[in-house]
Protein backbone atom coordinates (compact mmCIF):
# COMPACT_ATOMS: atom_id res chain seq x y z
CA UNK A 1 0.00 0.00 0.00
CA UNK A 2 1.21 3.67 -1.06
CA UNK A 3 2.33 5.29 2.35
CA UNK A 4 2.78 9.42 2.39
CA UNK A 5 3.96 11.26 5.89
CA UNK A 6 0.79 13.40 6.20
CA UNK A 7 -2.82 13.75 4.92
CA UNK A 8 -4.71 17.12 5.33
CA UNK A 9 -8.04 16.68 4.88
CA UNK A 10 -9.63 19.96 3.46
CA UNK A 11 -8.25 22.68 1.50
CA UNK A 12 -9.69 25.61 2.61
CA UNK A 13 -7.40 28.66 4.05
CA UNK A 14 -6.81 26.04 7.18
CA UNK A 15 -5.74 23.22 4.95
CA UNK A 16 -3.94 25.08 2.73
CA UNK A 17 -2.05 27.24 5.04
CA UNK A 18 -1.18 24.09 7.30
CA UNK A 19 0.02 22.48 4.09
CA UNK A 20 2.77 25.14 3.45
CA UNK A 21 3.49 25.02 6.59
CA UNK A 22 3.98 21.33 6.91
CA UNK A 23 5.49 20.42 3.55
CA UNK A 24 8.83 20.90 2.54
CA UNK A 25 11.49 18.35 -0.31
CA UNK A 26 11.97 15.75 2.68
CA UNK A 27 7.83 14.34 3.56
CA UNK A 28 5.32 13.17 1.20
CA UNK A 29 2.36 15.50 2.12
CA UNK A 30 -1.45 15.33 0.53
CA UNK A 31 -4.08 17.19 0.74
CA UNK A 32 -7.71 15.62 -0.49
CA UNK A 33 -10.33 17.88 -1.11
CA UNK A 34 -13.72 16.48 -1.81
CA UNK A 35 -14.62 19.80 -4.45
CA UNK A 36 -13.18 20.29 -7.46
CA UNK A 37 -10.85 23.12 -6.66
CA UNK A 38 -9.70 24.74 -3.27
CA UNK A 39 -11.56 26.86 -0.62
CA UNK A 40 -15.04 26.33 -1.97
CA UNK A 41 -16.39 26.02 0.92
CA UNK A 42 -16.35 28.64 3.85
CA UNK A 43 -12.77 29.71 3.07
CA UNK A 44 -14.71 31.87 0.10
CA UNK A 45 -17.67 32.88 2.25
CA UNK A 46 -16.48 35.24 4.73
CA UNK A 47 -16.39 38.84 5.30
CA UNK A 48 -12.81 38.80 4.35
CA UNK A 49 -11.65 40.98 7.58
CA UNK A 50 -8.33 40.43 9.09
CA UNK A 51 -9.98 40.80 12.65
CA UNK A 52 -7.19 42.56 15.36
CA UNK A 53 -8.43 40.33 17.83
CA UNK A 54 -10.47 42.15 20.32
CA UNK A 55 -13.63 40.16 21.14
CA UNK A 56 -12.27 37.02 22.62
CA UNK A 57 -11.80 35.48 25.91
CA UNK A 58 -7.98 36.24 26.77
CA UNK A 59 -5.90 33.88 26.69
CA UNK A 60 -7.97 31.99 24.45
CA UNK A 61 -6.63 29.85 21.41
CA UNK A 62 -8.82 32.47 19.24
CA UNK A 63 -7.30 35.24 21.06
CA UNK A 64 -4.11 34.02 20.66
CA UNK A 65 -4.09 32.56 16.65
CA UNK A 66 -6.23 35.48 15.74
CA UNK A 67 -3.14 38.58 16.95
CA UNK A 68 -0.49 36.35 15.88
CA UNK A 69 -2.48 35.28 12.71
CA UNK A 70 -3.17 39.39 11.54
CA UNK A 71 0.70 40.12 11.88
CA UNK A 72 1.43 37.26 9.55
CA UNK A 73 -1.32 37.32 7.48
CA UNK A 74 -0.21 40.73 6.65
CA UNK A 75 3.42 40.20 6.03
CA UNK A 76 1.94 36.78 4.23
CA UNK A 77 0.09 39.65 1.86
CA UNK A 78 2.81 42.20 1.38
CA UNK A 79 5.12 38.82 0.64
CA UNK A 80 3.47 36.97 -1.74
CA UNK A 81 1.20 40.05 -3.33
CA UNK A 82 -2.34 38.94 -1.94
CA UNK A 83 -4.40 42.34 -2.48
CA UNK A 84 -5.14 43.61 1.19
CA UNK A 85 -6.35 46.94 3.06
CA UNK A 86 -5.51 48.06 6.75
CA UNK A 87 -8.64 49.88 6.44
CA UNK A 88 -9.73 50.36 10.20
CA UNK A 89 -12.92 49.57 12.03
CA UNK A 90 -15.04 51.22 14.19
CA UNK A 91 -17.16 49.54 16.94
CA UNK A 92 -20.27 51.81 17.78
CA UNK A 93 -21.93 52.91 20.31
CA UNK A 94 -25.20 53.83 19.68
CA UNK A 95 -26.54 54.82 23.05
CA UNK A 96 -24.74 55.56 26.15
CA UNK A 97 -25.96 52.32 27.80
CA UNK A 98 -23.56 50.79 25.59
CA UNK A 99 -20.39 52.43 26.18
CA UNK A 100 -19.64 50.33 29.39
CA UNK A 101 -19.57 47.13 26.68
CA UNK A 102 -18.00 49.17 24.00
CA UNK A 103 -15.12 49.86 27.28
CA UNK A 104 -15.03 46.31 27.98
CA UNK A 105 -13.82 45.44 24.58
CA UNK A 106 -11.23 48.01 24.30
CA UNK A 107 -9.75 46.61 27.94
CA UNK A 108 -10.11 42.87 26.49
CA UNK A 109 -8.71 44.13 23.20
CA UNK A 110 -5.70 45.48 24.64
CA UNK A 111 -5.13 42.24 26.76
CA UNK A 112 -5.23 40.09 23.79
CA UNK A 113 -2.29 42.24 22.08
CA UNK A 114 -4.05 43.86 19.42
CA UNK A 115 -2.55 46.84 18.65
CA UNK A 116 -3.54 51.04 18.30
CA UNK A 117 -7.25 50.45 19.87
CA UNK A 118 -8.21 53.83 21.00
CA UNK A 119 -11.65 55.21 22.19
CA UNK A 120 -13.40 57.89 19.91
CA UNK A 121 -15.49 60.60 20.79
CA UNK A 122 -18.73 61.30 18.93
CA UNK A 123 -16.93 64.06 17.14
CA UNK A 124 -14.33 62.16 16.23
CA UNK A 125 -16.03 59.38 15.42
CA UNK A 126 -17.94 61.66 13.04
CA UNK A 127 -14.89 63.01 11.42
CA UNK A 128 -14.08 59.26 10.11
CA UNK A 129 -17.47 58.12 9.60
CA UNK A 130 -19.22 61.19 9.11
CA UNK A 131 -22.45 59.26 8.06
CA UNK A 132 -22.51 56.54 10.68
CA UNK A 133 -24.79 57.86 14.17
CA UNK A 134 -23.47 57.21 17.66
CA UNK A 135 -22.16 58.65 20.83
CA UNK A 136 -18.51 56.93 20.68
CA UNK A 137 -16.86 54.01 19.66
CA UNK A 138 -13.88 51.80 19.68
CA UNK A 139 -11.42 52.65 16.67
CA UNK A 140 -9.09 49.42 15.59
CA UNK A 141 -6.46 51.06 12.95
CA UNK A 142 -4.82 47.20 12.08
CA UNK A 143 -8.38 45.78 11.08
CA UNK A 144 -8.01 45.34 7.19
CA UNK A 145 -9.81 43.70 5.04
CA UNK A 146 -8.09 41.01 2.94
CA UNK A 147 -8.95 39.40 -1.10
CA UNK A 148 -9.65 35.70 -0.05
CA UNK A 149 -9.70 33.93 -3.25
CA UNK A 150 -6.05 35.63 -3.83
CA UNK A 151 -5.35 34.01 -0.46
CA UNK A 152 -6.54 31.24 -1.41
CA UNK A 153 -4.87 30.61 -4.92
CA UNK A 154 -1.71 31.99 -3.36
CA UNK A 155 -1.50 29.24 -0.24
CA UNK A 156 -2.29 26.81 -3.08
CA UNK A 157 0.56 27.89 -5.37
CA UNK A 158 2.79 27.83 -2.11
CA UNK A 159 1.74 24.31 -0.87
CA UNK A 160 2.53 23.34 -4.59
CA UNK A 161 5.97 24.62 -5.04
CA UNK A 162 6.75 22.96 -1.48
CA UNK A 163 6.16 19.42 -3.15
CA UNK A 164 2.49 19.18 -1.54
CA UNK A 165 -0.18 16.95 -3.29
CA UNK A 166 -3.11 18.39 -4.36
CA UNK A 167 -6.04 16.05 -4.86
CA UNK A 168 -9.11 17.66 -5.71
CA UNK A 169 -12.58 15.44 -6.00
CA UNK A 170 -11.07 13.54 -3.85
CA UNK A 171 -13.16 12.37 -0.70
CA UNK A 172 -12.34 10.84 2.67
CA UNK A 173 -15.00 7.92 3.18
CA UNK A 174 -13.01 5.99 5.46
CA UNK A 175 -10.42 5.98 8.03
CA UNK A 176 -8.35 3.07 10.12
CA UNK A 177 -5.86 3.17 13.05
CA UNK A 178 -2.46 1.12 11.48
CA UNK A 179 0.53 0.15 13.98
CA UNK A 180 2.33 3.12 11.99
CA UNK A 181 -0.56 5.73 11.34
CA UNK A 182 -3.76 5.74 9.50
CA UNK A 183 -5.24 3.94 6.43
CA UNK A 184 -7.20 6.64 4.61
CA UNK A 185 -9.84 5.30 2.13
CA UNK A 186 -11.14 8.22 -0.95
CA UNK A 187 -13.23 8.19 -2.95
CA UNK A 188 -11.43 9.88 -6.07
CA UNK A 189 -12.88 11.18 -9.42
CA UNK A 190 -15.23 8.98 -11.00
CA UNK A 191 -15.68 7.77 -7.78
CA UNK A 192 -12.74 5.10 -7.60
CA UNK A 193 -12.11 4.38 -4.29
CA UNK A 194 -8.77 3.56 -2.91
CA UNK A 195 -6.69 3.21 -0.06
CA UNK A 196 -3.06 4.41 1.07
CA UNK A 197 -1.33 4.94 4.71
CA UNK A 198 -0.26 8.39 5.97
CA UNK A 199 1.41 8.56 9.17
CA UNK A 200 -0.23 11.88 10.22
CA UNK A 201 -3.44 12.89 9.80
CA UNK A 202 -4.74 16.87 9.86
CA UNK A 203 -8.62 16.94 10.08
CA UNK A 204 -9.41 20.73 8.54
CA UNK A 205 -12.30 19.43 7.35
CA UNK A 206 -14.57 22.62 8.07
CA UNK A 207 -18.41 21.92 8.01
CA UNK A 208 -17.34 18.09 8.29
CA UNK A 209 -14.44 18.09 10.63
CA UNK A 210 -17.21 16.22 12.83
CA UNK A 211 -18.05 13.27 10.36
CA UNK A 212 -13.66 13.45 9.67
CA UNK A 213 -13.20 12.74 13.44
CA UNK A 214 -16.14 10.49 13.84
CA UNK A 215 -13.90 8.09 11.02
CA UNK A 216 -11.02 7.71 13.70
CA UNK A 217 -13.38 6.54 16.39
CA UNK A 218 -13.77 10.05 18.51
CA UNK A 219 -17.00 10.32 19.70
CA UNK A 220 -17.99 13.65 18.82
CA UNK A 221 -20.93 14.50 21.14
CA UNK A 222 -19.37 13.51 24.33
CA UNK A 223 -16.31 15.29 23.15
CA UNK A 224 -18.11 18.73 22.33
CA UNK A 225 -16.72 18.05 18.52
CA UNK A 226 -20.25 18.34 17.21
CA UNK A 227 -20.78 20.74 14.13
CA UNK A 228 -23.72 23.24 14.72
CA UNK A 229 -23.57 24.63 11.27
CA UNK A 230 -24.87 28.74 11.60
CA UNK A 231 -25.47 30.39 8.28
CA UNK A 232 -24.81 34.05 7.99
CA UNK A 233 -26.24 35.86 4.88
CA UNK A 234 -25.47 39.32 3.30
CA UNK A 235 -27.25 41.88 1.67
CA UNK A 236 -25.06 44.41 -0.87
CA UNK A 237 -25.87 48.21 -0.26
CA UNK A 238 -26.63 49.65 -4.11
CA UNK A 239 -25.51 52.26 -5.84
CA UNK A 240 -24.05 55.88 -4.55
CA UNK A 241 -24.57 54.98 -1.23
CA UNK A 242 -21.72 52.60 -0.85
CA UNK A 243 -19.29 55.91 -0.94
CA UNK A 244 -20.97 57.52 2.46
CA UNK A 245 -19.04 54.58 4.40
CA UNK A 246 -14.99 54.34 4.86
CA UNK A 247 -13.99 51.68 6.88
CA UNK A 248 -15.46 48.60 8.17
CA UNK A 249 -18.92 49.52 11.23
CA UNK A 250 -19.66 47.65 13.96
CA UNK A 251 -22.44 47.39 16.20
CA UNK A 252 -21.54 46.78 19.76
CA UNK A 253 -22.13 43.21 20.40
CA UNK A 254 -24.56 41.30 22.46
CA UNK A 255 -23.85 38.99 25.02
CA UNK A 256 -23.18 34.63 23.72
CA UNK A 257 -23.78 36.09 20.08
CA UNK A 258 -23.46 33.88 17.75
CA UNK A 259 -21.99 36.49 15.52
CA UNK A 260 -20.57 39.65 15.85
CA UNK A 261 -23.98 41.06 15.42
CA UNK A 262 -24.66 42.68 11.68
CA UNK A 263 -21.92 44.82 10.37
CA UNK A 264 -20.90 46.72 7.61
CA UNK A 265 -18.65 45.56 5.59
CA UNK A 266 -16.40 46.92 2.51
CA UNK A 267 -14.51 44.86 0.05
CA UNK A 268 -11.66 45.90 -1.71
CA UNK A 269 -13.72 47.19 -4.47
CA UNK A 270 -15.29 49.85 -2.57
CA UNK A 271 -18.46 47.50 -2.10
CA UNK A 272 -20.31 47.73 1.04
CA UNK A 273 -22.40 44.74 2.75
CA UNK A 274 -23.98 43.98 5.71
CA UNK A 275 -23.82 40.97 7.22
CA UNK A 276 -23.41 38.67 8.19
CA UNK A 277 -26.88 37.55 10.28
CA UNK A 278 -26.68 33.97 12.33
CA UNK A 279 -29.40 31.32 12.55
CA UNK A 280 -28.93 27.61 13.06
CA UNK A 281 -29.68 25.20 9.82
CA UNK A 282 -30.00 22.33 8.92
CA UNK A 283 -28.93 21.93 5.58
CA UNK A 284 -26.16 23.63 3.91
CA UNK A 285 -27.37 25.76 1.09
CA UNK A 286 -26.15 29.20 0.44
CA UNK A 287 -29.09 31.12 -0.95
CA UNK A 288 -30.26 34.33 0.41
CA UNK A 289 -33.92 34.59 1.20
CA UNK A 290 -34.47 38.13 0.03
CA UNK A 291 -37.67 38.10 2.58
CA UNK A 292 -34.89 39.14 5.32
CA UNK A 293 -34.22 42.37 3.55
CA UNK A 294 -36.03 43.99 6.59
CA UNK A 295 -34.60 42.53 9.35
CA UNK A 296 -30.99 43.47 7.92
CA UNK A 297 -32.96 47.36 7.51
CA UNK A 298 -33.88 47.07 10.83
CA UNK A 299 -30.53 46.54 12.61
CA UNK A 300 -28.70 48.46 10.63
CA UNK A 301 -30.64 51.43 10.24
CA UNK A 302 -29.48 52.74 13.57
CA UNK A 303 -25.95 53.13 12.69
CA UNK A 304 -26.80 54.33 9.00
CA UNK A 305 -29.67 56.50 9.55
CA UNK A 306 -29.20 57.02 5.13
CA UNK A 307 -30.15 53.71 5.18
CA UNK A 308 -33.21 52.98 3.40
CA UNK A 309 -35.21 49.02 2.93
CA UNK A 310 -34.96 49.29 -0.91
CA UNK A 311 -31.22 50.01 -0.86
CA UNK A 312 -30.72 46.59 -0.16
CA UNK A 313 -30.19 43.28 -2.31
CA UNK A 314 -29.63 39.87 -1.80
CA UNK A 315 -25.91 38.95 -1.84
CA UNK A 316 -24.00 36.19 -0.77
CA UNK A 317 -23.96 33.69 2.23
CA UNK A 318 -21.62 31.46 4.20
CA UNK A 319 -22.13 28.97 7.11
CA UNK A 320 -19.97 28.54 10.73
CA UNK A 321 -18.63 25.21 11.47
CA UNK A 322 -20.10 26.15 15.17
CA UNK A 323 -19.27 23.52 17.69
CA UNK A 324 -21.58 25.70 20.36
CA UNK A 325 -24.88 24.47 20.13
CA UNK A 326 -27.78 27.14 20.00
CA UNK A 327 -28.05 28.97 23.44
CA UNK A 328 -24.90 27.91 24.97
CA UNK A 329 -21.58 29.69 25.69
CA UNK A 330 -19.12 30.85 23.00
CA UNK A 331 -16.72 27.90 22.38
CA UNK A 332 -12.78 28.33 21.37
CA UNK A 333 -11.28 26.54 18.68
CA UNK A 334 -10.08 22.94 19.33
CA UNK A 335 -6.94 22.53 17.85
CA UNK A 336 -5.24 19.07 19.25
CA UNK A 337 -3.09 16.20 18.65
CA UNK A 338 -5.24 13.38 19.78
CA UNK A 339 -2.69 11.25 21.11
CA UNK A 340 -3.81 10.40 24.31
CA UNK A 341 -6.99 8.71 22.74
CA UNK A 342 -4.93 6.28 21.20
CA UNK A 343 -4.71 8.15 17.97
CA UNK A 344 -0.82 9.45 17.73
CA UNK A 345 -0.71 11.76 14.23
CA UNK A 346 -4.04 12.91 14.46
CA UNK A 347 -4.52 16.58 14.43
CA UNK A 348 -7.94 17.76 14.77
CA UNK A 349 -8.81 20.93 13.80
CA UNK A 350 -12.51 21.36 14.81
CA UNK A 351 -15.17 24.81 15.27
CA UNK A 352 -12.66 26.93 12.88
CA UNK A 353 -14.91 29.70 12.45
CA UNK A 354 -14.61 33.49 12.75
CA UNK A 355 -11.70 34.33 13.31
CA UNK A 356 -10.22 31.55 10.95
CA UNK A 357 -9.21 33.49 8.02
CA UNK A 358 -7.49 35.93 9.97
CA UNK A 359 -6.13 32.98 12.12
CA UNK A 360 -4.98 30.75 9.49
CA UNK A 361 -1.46 31.10 9.23
CA UNK A 362 -1.17 31.06 12.90
CA UNK A 363 -3.25 27.63 12.72
CA UNK A 364 -0.37 26.19 10.52
CA UNK A 365 2.13 27.38 12.42
CA UNK A 366 0.54 25.50 15.54
CA UNK A 367 0.19 22.29 13.86
CA UNK A 368 3.65 21.73 12.48
CA UNK A 369 4.34 22.67 16.21
CA UNK A 370 2.29 19.50 17.43
CA UNK A 371 3.58 17.34 15.21
CA UNK A 372 7.33 18.19 15.30
CA UNK A 373 6.53 18.20 19.36
CA UNK A 374 5.39 14.63 18.96
CA UNK A 375 8.44 13.13 16.87
CA UNK A 376 6.32 13.35 13.46
CA UNK A 377 8.24 15.34 11.71
C1 LIG B 1 -20.30 34.15 7.13
C2 LIG B 1 -18.87 34.01 7.58
C3 LIG B 1 -18.06 35.14 7.72
C4 LIG B 1 -16.75 35.01 8.13
N1 LIG B 1 -15.97 36.12 8.21
C5 LIG B 1 -14.68 36.01 8.60
C6 LIG B 1 -13.84 37.15 8.63
O1 LIG B 1 -14.23 38.24 8.22
N2 LIG B 1 -12.57 37.00 9.10
C7 LIG B 1 -12.11 35.81 9.55
O2 LIG B 1 -10.96 35.76 10.00
N3 LIG B 1 -12.86 34.69 9.47
C8 LIG B 1 -14.13 34.77 9.00
N4 LIG B 1 -14.90 33.66 8.90
C9 LIG B 1 -14.33 32.37 9.29
C10 LIG B 1 -13.48 31.78 8.18
O3 LIG B 1 -14.11 31.91 6.94
C11 LIG B 1 -13.24 30.30 8.52
O4 LIG B 1 -12.72 30.20 9.83
C12 LIG B 1 -12.27 29.63 7.58
O5 LIG B 1 -12.60 29.88 6.25
C13 LIG B 1 -12.27 28.14 7.85
O6 LIG B 1 -11.41 27.53 6.94
P1 LIG B 1 -11.32 25.96 6.87
O7 LIG B 1 -10.21 25.65 5.95
O8 LIG B 1 -11.30 25.39 8.24
O9 LIG B 1 -12.75 25.50 6.30
P2 LIG B 1 -13.33 25.32 4.76
O10 LIG B 1 -12.98 26.48 3.97
O11 LIG B 1 -14.74 24.95 4.95
O12 LIG B 1 -12.48 24.08 4.27
C14 LIG B 1 -12.75 22.76 4.67
C15 LIG B 1 -12.65 21.92 3.43
O13 LIG B 1 -12.72 20.54 3.80
C16 LIG B 1 -13.31 19.84 2.73
N5 LIG B 1 -13.78 18.54 3.24
C17 LIG B 1 -14.67 18.32 4.22
N6 LIG B 1 -14.82 16.99 4.42
C18 LIG B 1 -14.00 16.36 3.54
C19 LIG B 1 -13.73 15.00 3.26
N7 LIG B 1 -14.31 13.99 3.93
N8 LIG B 1 -12.84 14.71 2.28
C20 LIG B 1 -12.24 15.71 1.58
N9 LIG B 1 -12.47 17.04 1.80
C21 LIG B 1 -13.35 17.35 2.78
C22 LIG B 1 -14.44 20.77 2.32
O14 LIG B 1 -14.89 20.49 1.02
C23 LIG B 1 -13.81 22.13 2.46
O15 LIG B 1 -13.30 22.63 1.26
C24 LIG B 1 -16.22 33.74 8.44
C25 LIG B 1 -17.04 32.60 8.28
C26 LIG B 1 -18.34 32.73 7.84
C27 LIG B 1 -19.18 31.52 7.63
Amino acid sequence: MHEVDITIVGAGVIGLAAACALSGPKRQVVVVEQEPGPGRQTSSRSSEVIHAGIYYPTGSLKARLCVEGSRTLYAFCERYRVPFLPIGKVIVAASYGEEPAIEGLWNKGRENGAEGLTMLTASELRKREPHVAGVSALFSPKTGIVDSHRLIRSLEALALDSGCTLLYRTRLSGLERTPRGFACRVDGPGQDSYTFRSRGLVNAAGLFADTVAAMAGIAVDEEGYRIYPVKGQYFRVRGAKQSLVHGLVYPSPEKNLTGLGIHVTKDLSGSVRLGPDARYVDALDYDVDPSHARDFFLSARGLLPFLEEHDLMPDTAGIRPKIQPPGTAVRDFVVRHEADRGLEGLISLVGMESPGLTACLAVGDLVRGLLAEADLL
